[in-house]
């Protein structure tokens, strides 16, 4: 058993405190994430170190475009999730149950994270596939050994976490890749049956004030649910404003699938008006993703109009910056290198 951390008795049930839900756990269940279980009054982590999914992505796939650029990354996941997104695509083991069978990857100690990434050159480690907030003992172990070895650690999160669970994790973490499904509590209520975004965007601010954090936002843009003029502008308006214009916003392409399966395609003029009202609010990189659009995902500096960094897929075929600044004008971009 590995206990879990975030969590205080209340009477003989025990108040989880890591995400927004803080479920009440009776004797012997677990709460909504299906992977933190009331084991005689305590909170037992069932997934720590149950990883079900290991690969080498490059950077850009998470997507992340302003971190590393170019670098790969050791990319890990369990089992479980915070959420229950009608069109996730990694269902299967967001859904999935520790108790559902071995994982395909098996188990892995933090130091043999390290050990692998280093082995297979990657500077850096990704928490991804499924939500990594309900990992949270396991990722801050296996930060901590990760930053001891030199390597950054990238969480891809829908977010939903409390201040105190990202307390917990803030200084062993590098980026914080987050989903914004909306602006609106509709939006969240239908993408995802989670209440409101709010807790989404505090974790965000704090993330980047508080923690340091590099941060970018992927938004899916889902026909009729999260696709009007107003619900798009406002998650610019909130990014600009509460995370500052520098901050990449990737905007994906809806596929019907799942729960979602009714619904069409996005349409690419949708992703280019978001891209459009990306700029009018006053960001200053608004990347298209799912979609074969020339130059939707490249670097063009806001200053001097160069392309700074010139992708293909999650390929970089030019890359003029320096320092994270352009090369032509020197204007900073924002980008860690
Ligand atoms: S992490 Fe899981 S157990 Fe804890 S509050 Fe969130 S959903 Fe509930």
């Amino acid at each position: 058993m590995h206990a879990a951390e975030v969590w205080h008795a209340e009477g003989d049930r025990v108040r989880c405190d890591l995400c927004p839900w803080r479920c009440l756990i009776a004797e012997g269940h677990t709460g909504a994430c299906g992977v933190r279980r009331n084991t005689r009054g305590t909170l037992e982590a069932l997934t720590y170190g149950l990883v079900s999914s290991l690969a080498v992505d490059p950077i850009e796939k998470k997507p992340v475009f302003h971190y590393r650029p170019g670098a790969t990354v050791l990319s890990l996941g369990s089992v479980g999730c915070s959420m229950r997104c009608g069109h996730c695509q990694n269902w299967q083991i967001s859904r999935a149950r520790p108790e559902d069978g071995s994982p395909r990857a098996g188990r892995l100690e933090p130091d043999d994270v390290v050990a692998s990434a280093l082995e297979h050159g990657c500077p850096g480690v990704a928490f991804t596939y499924n939500e990594p907030v309900i990992w949270a003992e396991y990722v801050r172990d296996c930060g901590k050994v990760c930053h001891a070895a030199g390597l950054f650690t990238v969480m891809v999160t829908n977010g939903y976490i409390t201040t105190e669970g990202l307390d917990y994790l803030g200084e062993h973490i590098d980026v914080w890749r987050v989903d914004v499904k909306g602006a609106s509590e509709r939006a969240y209520r239908t993408l995802c049956k989670v209440p409101s975004p709010e807790p989404v965007f505090q974790a965000a601010v704090r993330a980047k004030q508080q923690w340091g954090m590099h941060v970018e936002v992927v938004t899916n843009v889902v026909p009729t649910i999260n696709d009007s003029a107003e619900e798009l502008r406002a998650i610019a308006a909130w990014i600009a404003g509460a995370l500052g214009p520098q901050t990449p916003w990737h905007v994906t392409r809806f596929f019907p699938y799942l729960d979602f399966a009714h619904l069409d395609p996005t349409p690419i003029p949708t992703l280019r008006e978001a891209r459009r009202i990306g700029s009018e609010e006053g960001l200053d990189f608004v990347y298209l993703g799912n979609v074969a659009e020339a130059g939707s995902e490249d670097t063009v500096c806001p200053s001097c109009g160069a392309h700074a960094i010139v992708r293909t897929g999650y390929t970089i075929v030019e890359h003029a910056t320096s320092g994270g600044a352009c090369r032509a004008c020197g204007r900073d971009l924002g980008i860690v290198e």
